[in-house]
């Protein structure tokens, strides 16, 4: 029987718009070609909604959205949109929250053909994962913090439950890369020697490695991973760390795979998940054909690969590889360069190539 799915699509706020179908053409040819077919529904959220309704989600959608096979977000927010505490409106943040999604998947592996951010030769190839814990740490909502004239503090949570389950998230992740070929490591990034969270953090790693004994398992601090990042990333292969230092290493990420507009991203619960480009709304771009849309086309690939997995349909895992495939073909002449890497290729020259080249392919 044929597997169709019901995708919930919140195109957001920005360049949310023009990102979303440009994706959905991409994901729509892959999946005809595999064999079966993806159903959007079109949900509202964002600074625009919250201005119409004052609700950040329309509570009908949210709902909505806990119902559809997988969730399909672009980028929501305005700076120039703010609530009475100054804070923008982030219903991306609220989702996570919402519907228990602690692993925010963020792989970094920049496309051949992309001109290259780090010169050195020996980092060609790089191709690893930061697994950004992402409903608590310095980011928990149920630490409110407390704000005075003389004083600002902030809480770091840390929990053994939540932190279980993402290392085991993380090894599992480790394994199936393994079974493709790559090391087989998971690496804990922290800052266990000046915090007892992040001992705590680590403590919890090093017990749930044992339960993985045929995956190598290290530690690093942040600031030191932070250089691995830039002189060794071949050294790394699935790292997963606290909330803010997700958000801070998986921008870093973004930016030497190219730029934001490559960067895409999961957020992954046991239920439910979201896929997202990294990116935000980019409202000095909005409106102008700029913006590049392969983040949300490879955020859809791994939309239709968790599908594969979550769903048993091989077929969704066959159309994940022909979105990866046309786009690195679209890329790999490298005559396709687009607005943050100096050139002129905007939304719709991405989308053509990328459709020209999956007509090419065969199933
Ligand atoms: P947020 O806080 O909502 O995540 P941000 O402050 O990190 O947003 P972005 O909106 O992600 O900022 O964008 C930062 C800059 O990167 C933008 O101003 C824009 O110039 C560029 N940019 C972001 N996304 C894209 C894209 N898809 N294509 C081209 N340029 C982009």
């Amino acid at each position: 029987m044929r597997n169709d799915f019901e995708i919930g699509v919140f195109a957001g706020d920005g360049i949310g718009h023009e990102v979303t179908p440009a994706a959905e053409a991409v994901l729509e040819a892959a999946s005809a070609k595999a064999g079966f077919a993806l159903r959007w529904t079109p949900l509202r959220c964002g600074a625009d909604c919250w201005k119409d309704t004052g609700h950040e989600i329309e509570p009908e959608d949210l709902k909505r959205a806990g119902k559809v096979d997988a969730i399909f977000l672009a980028a929501a927010g305005d700076p120039a949109v703010r609530q009475a505490d100054g804070r923008e409106i982030m219903p991306q943040v609220t989702m996570r929250f919402h519907f228990g999604l602690y692993a925010g998947v963020r792989p970094v592996r920049p496309i051949p053909g992309v001109k290259r951010v780090l010169a050195d030769p020996a980092t060609e190839g790089m191709d690893y994962v930061i697994i950004r814990e992402s409903t608590e740490g310095l980011f928990a909502p149920s630490e409110k913090g407390t704000l005075s004239e003389t004083e600002a503090r902030e809480t770091l949570l840390i929990t053994r439950q939540t932190s279980e389950k993402l290392f085991d998230f993380a090894f599992r992740l480790a394994e199936s890369r393994k079974a493709q070929g790559r090391p087989g490591k998971v690496t804990c990034v922290d800052k266990a020697n000046v915090f007892a969270a992040f001992w705590f953090f680590r403590e919890i790693f090093k017990e749930r490695a044992k339960a993985f004994p045929h995956i190598a398992a290290d530690a690093a601090y942040v600031d030191a991973f932070a250089m691995t990042m830039a002189q060794k990333p071949l050294s790394i292969d699935v790292a997963v760390t606290e909330n803010m230092f997700g958000d801070i290493l998986s921008d870093l990420g973004a930016a030497l795979m190219g730029g934001m507009g490559y960067a895409p991203s999961a957020d992954i619960g046991d239920e439910h998940a979201v896929f997202q480009p990294c990116h935000g709304t980019a409202p000095d771009i909005a409106g102008m054909g700029l913006a590049n849309p392969t983040a949300m086309m490879l955020s859809g690939a791994m939309m239709l690969e968790w599908l594969a997995e979550t769903k048993g349909a091989p077929e969704a895992a066959k159309a994940a590889a022909l979105v990866r495939r046309a786009v690195d073909a679209a890329f790999a002449p490298g005559a396709l360069v687009t607005c943050e890497l100096g050139g002129k290729a905007g939304t719709e020259a991405v989308k053509a190539a990328v459709l020209a080249e999956l007509a090419r392919l065969d199933a």
